[in-house]
């Protein structure tokens, strides 16, 4: 029995910070991987995926060259190769980067290994069996396999095996239009595939406002992406050398007959093989793990952080509850979860910012607001770079002048959105927003043109 003080499962988003942070208070602590360091971020998430959307963006930009005034010679070639080796290139920094900064902690005792409880303060990897008065559980989420009829006869594509793909599908078929499946849908069209996403959902990205699914669904409809949407019953099965996806959708044939399919369809938390049982964590039906405002668990001296304690999906989510854990325990900050601020952009280009309530939630609270909204079409910044799809939305509370909620769907929307979050942050009047001088010619500046606009919910 080796004895730390603190035990970390898993090296995500939370994990490592938290390790250098007991490190550093010169206690000891053991950190277990049973993979890759750094998680889904770093190996089979945003770091990869975000590498290829730039790949992609660069290629769009080429096939627009007569737009702005050059022009390529020839076709605009992708070698997908070379794009997966440059992805692999940023990924695989990422990922040393994670394992040198553990490796190189005093305190830090990094072990390789899938990790089970024994008891609430005893975890077993390996032959090994280790013990510690706290365990920080950072085991994040796979992508979830539905049991749809036929996929036990068909091979398939999740966002991790996507990761070794350096050749063009002919057609790839996406299940699910959330926010997965349209960042790899858009991607592989623009590197040349065919693509056709199907959604069970009425429409894409089910839980935006419907005018921001509607926005996302032209941008990647004008780009030759086809959308299948209410497709209530998928079912898969071999055909013609590829796949065919029957849909029972509304309208069109009911099959899509693709040469690859990718299932993007959620995830689902790596809570099945921890022990949990024999520690007595409780989870939820759907397999998170139930935490309480500060991320403890059930049993004290455990805690549980990032996707799977299901309070948050996004490596910032993840960050964020490190932050809530090290201050609650190393600075007595009473930080808490529902201190937070909802936030996450979806990286289509041009990619959604947003923050704070959607409007359908707005509404459902009964609150007064009032609500302002605006094409990019108008932004001179956009029309300058030649980007001019999406909008703008703010809403505010009536009476306080708050800002609840905003969707930025258009060019920077993920990098805009922050000035309205962090106004949300400081519980400042949207008004500070229209005093501010802004710089030009950028998307922030319009942001007190639209606020100008504000009327009362119709
Ligand atoms: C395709 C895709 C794109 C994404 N893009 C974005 C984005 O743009 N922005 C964003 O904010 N978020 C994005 N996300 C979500 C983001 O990747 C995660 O929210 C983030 O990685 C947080 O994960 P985590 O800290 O919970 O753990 P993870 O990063 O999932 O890491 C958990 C680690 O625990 C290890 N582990 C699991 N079980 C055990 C065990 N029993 N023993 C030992 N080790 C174990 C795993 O091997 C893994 O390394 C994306 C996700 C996907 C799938």
């Amino acid at each position: 029995m080796k004895d730390f003080d603190a035990i970390i499962i898993g090296t995500g988003q939370a994990g490592p910070s938290l390790a250098a942070r007991f490190a550093g208070a010169g206690k000891t602590v053991a950190i277990i991987e049973r993979h890759k360091f750094g998680g889904t971020c770093v190996n089979t998430g945003c770091i990869p995926t975000k590498t290829m959307v730039a790949s992609a963006y660069a290629v769009h930009v080429a096939r627009r060259g007569a737009e702005y005034g050059f022009a390529a010679n020839g076709d605009v070639r992708v070698d997908m190769r070379r794009v997966k080796a440059r992805k692999d290139e940023v990924s695989g920094r990422s990922n040393r980067g994670v394992e040198d900064w553990l490796r190189g902690l005093k305190n830090c005792t990094v072990l390789q290994g899938h990790a089970r409880f024994q008891s609430p303060n005893t975890v077993a990897l390996n032959d090994e069996v280790l013990e510690a008065d706290k365990v920080f559980i950072n085991v994040g989420g796979r992508a979830s396999v539905p049991e749809m009829p036929g996929i036990d006869d068909v091979s398939f594509l999740t966002n991790s095996s996507m990761m070794d793909v350096d050749f063009l599908p002919k057609h790839l078929v996406i299940v699910g239009g959330s926010y997965v499946g349209l960042e790899f849908g858009q991607m592989y069209r623009r590197f040349g595939s065919e693509v056709t996403i199907v959604e069970m959902g009425p429409r894409l990205i089910g839980r935006e406002d419907e005018d921001v699914s509607q926005g996302v669904r032209e941008i990647v409809e004008n780009e030759g992406i086809r959308i299948r949407l209410n497709a209530k019953c998928i079912s898969l099965a071999k055909r013609d050398g590829g796949i065919a996806v029957h849909t029972e959708c509304d309208d069109g044939p009911p099959d899509v007959l693709g040469s690859h399919v990718l299932l993007a369809v959620g995830r689902t938390p790596n809570t099945h093989d921890l022990g949990l049982d024999r520690a007595g964590i409780a989870t939820d039906q759907r397999g998170y793990i139930i935490v309480d405002d500060q991320l403890q668990t059930n049993v004290p001296g455990i805690w549980a952080v990032g996707d799977c304690n299901g309070r948050g999906a996004f490596t910032h989510t993840s960050y964020s509850d490190y932050e809530i854990v090290a201050d609650n325990l190393f600075n007595a900050d009473h930080r808490r979860v529902s201190d937070r601020i909802q936030a996450y952009a979806l990286y289509t280009d041009p990619p959604l910012g947003r923050c704070g309530m959607t409007d359908a939630e707005i509404r459902r609270s009964g609150r007064a607001a009032l609500i302002a909204k605006n094409p990019m079409i108008r932004v001179s910044r956009a029309f300058e770079k030649g980007e001019t799809q999406g909008f703008m939305k703010i809403c505010v509370d009536a009476e306080t002048k708050q800002i609840l909620g905003a969707a930025i769907l258009g060019t920077g929307g993920d990098e805009v959105i922050h000035v309205l979050l962090d106004v949300m942050y400081a519980k400042a009047p949207y008004t500070l927003i229209q005093r501010a001088m802004h710089i030009h010619p950028t998307v922030s500046e319009y942001l007190p043109t639209v606020l100008s606009k504000l009327e009362p919910f119709a």
